[in-house]
């Protein structure tokens, strides 16, 4: 049985792919990236998944839950979270190079995900998914909510999201979080410790910017 908060580093050696010791993996402090939208395409992988699985195309994660029964929308999850679909996927551009880049600038990379870490084989595979595309990492937590995250790393520095939700949710926090722009997703308003950038090149542009760029890019 996977407990909520399941680290997956604590409970399955080698689920980590850089390898070195805690204290040198700390020394500049840590992150994290959110995965699903982030590394993964989300959510245009899951609605072309339900187009195949329904023959019905939706623009939108609104549309989609409106135009299908809650039953069948939790069931076809259900079945694209096991499928080999979600796996084969391409991940964002520039997604191994940025991990790599906050590897050796001495950053703890943890990789953060809800989804359910019930099965163990989804969690293989999500984590093969990431080594089979060369995106490195310290830690994969897996959790509930994105507050847990903080929980599990109170000495969080920043973290990336894709979505304004879970941006705000852990910036109220007092963290800094970079959001990577999705397009009429910031309606509600943004926590002035949420920066927007376009891609990982913006993020790492600011990182190599120092302490304080953050702020001044969030102001211009
Ligand atoms: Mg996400």
């Amino acid at each position: 049985m996977v407990r909520r908060g399941w680290l997956v580093r604590d409970a399955m050696p080698g689920a980590h792919n850089v390898m070195r010791e805690e204290s040198e993996a700390r020394s500049r402090g840590v992150c994290y990236c959110d995965l699903d939208g982030v590394f993964a395409p989300y959510p245009e992988c899951w609605l072309e998944f339900i187009e195949v699985r329904t023959g019905r195309a939706f623009g939108s994660l609104d549309e989609a839950k409106q135009g299908i029964s809650y039953a069948d929308y939790v069931r076809l999850k259900n079945e694209y979270r096991s499928s080999e679909f979600k796996y084969s996927l391409t991940p964002r551009a520039g997604s191994p190079e940025f991990t790599r880049f906050l590897i050796q600038e001495g950053w703890f990379v943890g990789i953060v995900t809800t989804r359910p870490a019930g099965h163990r084989q989804l969690l293989i595979r999500t984590i093969r998914w990431l080594e089979r595309n060369g995106i490195v990492f310290d830690d994969i937590l897996f959790c509930d909510n994105k507050v847990e995250v903080v929980a599990r790393y109170p000495e969080l520095v920043f973290g990336v999201e894709d979505e304004a939700s879970e941006a705000n949710a852990v910036a109220n926090l007092g963290y800094r979080i970079f959001l990577l722009s999705n397009p009429g997703d910031t309606r509600g308003g943004l926590h002035h410790n949420v920066t927007v950038v376009r891609s990982f090149e913006d993020i790492m542009e600011v990182l190599k910017r120092g302490p304080g760029a953050h702020e001044n890019l969030h102001r211009q």
